[in-house]
């Protein structure tokens, strides 16, 4: 018999495809807009100039300001550019960084936003916002941050370098692995977890070899989309708390942590819930999901060591005790020992079996 569920769905209007960017001034005029305000990182300064030259009349600047984790000063400087220049939306071109100042600016002045999405961090299709303000970092879940459409061009992917690629897209995957197990998890959630992952598993090491290879670069960014909208629409666990808590306290970066660390939260949860994991250990053809994601991982050169990002080995007893600070639900309930075998583990880069 099935569990009973409640369904609530909330995504943007995706336009997906090659060449899709081309459709970017027709959406921007049936949102009814016609001055907009294009973002981007100090790295895609050059792209972002370049889409608001084929926008024409309907883009009133560019601001490429946008850094990791939202800083508030950021959005601040760039709520003034876009009221300087009497811009009437905004269009976030590039990867989590950019997108999450778009939001930043649509949560203080309700702005409607366009993403371009150029990496698979998800963030564009979740109601969801983290912010910076004096070195802390908090998180708010508001609709009036969900875009309103995103355009997923693979084209503009192929410049993601390969190692931002396999980061960014295990990143994905972390997002479809905790909603198998959610507690809000639904039917629909989950087969759009079991898709998500499948096309990223296939298109991955495809990437690896070929980084400009069609199929594989629209898999992975199809793939990515459905693991975003997972990310979105139900709730997160041990694994996404974890990145969260030792990203803001070690300063980690976000992809590499989400990358080293899932191996290692999926062991530790599975040991309460093999069987909603099953259908990854199916899929990667290993005994245990923790086994057959540390092996896909490392298949595709991932990192897989904690040290590697310069967190010491004295850091661990810290880090066990900010992850068990404010407590909250996870499949399996936190336990101070297991979870700092768990990072010694991560530390280590070793092969999880299950704690
Ligand atoms: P990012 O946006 O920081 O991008 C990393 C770098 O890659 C940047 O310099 C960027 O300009 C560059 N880049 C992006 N796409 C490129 C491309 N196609 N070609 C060449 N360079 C490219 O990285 P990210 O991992 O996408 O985002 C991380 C941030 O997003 C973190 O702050 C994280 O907290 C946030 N995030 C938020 C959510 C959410 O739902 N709120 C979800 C996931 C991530």
């Amino acid at each position: 018999m099935r569990e009973p569920f409640i369904y609530k769905g909330t995504i943007p209007r995706i336009v997906f495809g090659v060449g899709t960017i081309s459709q970017l001034s027709d959406e921007l005029l049936n949102l009814g807009r016609r001055r907009a305000l294009v973002l981007s990182t100090p790295f895609q300064e050059r792209e972002a100039k370049e889409l608001a030259e084929r926008l024409g009349s309907l883009c009133v600047g560019v601001f490429s300001g946008a850094v990791m984790h939202t800083p508030v000063e950021v959005t601040l400087e760039a709520l003034r550019v876009f009221s300087d220049r009497g811009a009437d939306s905004v269009i976030s071109f590039g990867g989590g960084s950019t997108i999450g100042l778009g939001k930043a600016i649509a949560y203080r002045n309700d702005t409607d936003q366009i993403v371009v999405a150029t990496t698979y961090a998800g963030s564009e299709v979740t109601p969801i916002l983290g912010q910076t303000e004096s070195g802390i970092k908090t998180t708010v879940r508001d609709l009036s941050v969900l875009p309103e459409t995103v355009i997923y061009d693979p084209e503009l992917t192929y410049t993601l370098p390969t190692n931002m690629t396999v980061t960014s897209g295990l990143n994905a995957i972390a997002h479809a692995v905790e909603g198998l197990y959610a507690q809000d998890r639904n039917p629909v959630s989950s087969m759009m977890s079991i898709e998500g992952i499948a096309a990223l598993y296939r298109a991955l090491p495809a990437i690896v070899s070929d980084p400009e290879n069609p199929a594989a670069r629209s898999d992975a960014l199809y793939g990515s989309w459905l693991c975003g909208v997972v990310l979105g629409t139900v709730g997160m666990a041990l694994h996404h708390k974890m990145c969260h808590t030792l990203g803001g306290s070690f300063d980690l970066p976000h992809a590499e942590t989400h990358a080293i660390l899932l191996p290692h939260t999926v062991a530790y949860t599975e040991a309460a819930v093999p069987h909603l994991l099953e259908p990854i250990a199916a899929l990667m053809g290993a005994d245990r999901a923790a086994a057959g994601l540390f092996d896909f991982a490392r298949s595709i050169d991932a990192p897989c060591k904690l040290q590697d990002l310069g967190v010491t080995g004295q850091d661990l007893d810290k880090a066990t005790d900010i992850a068990l600070q404010n407590p909250y639900w996870n499949p399996r309930p936190l336990e101070a020992l297991a979870i700092r075998e768990m990072l010694q583990m991560a530390w280590e880069g070793a092969r999880p079996g299950t704690c």
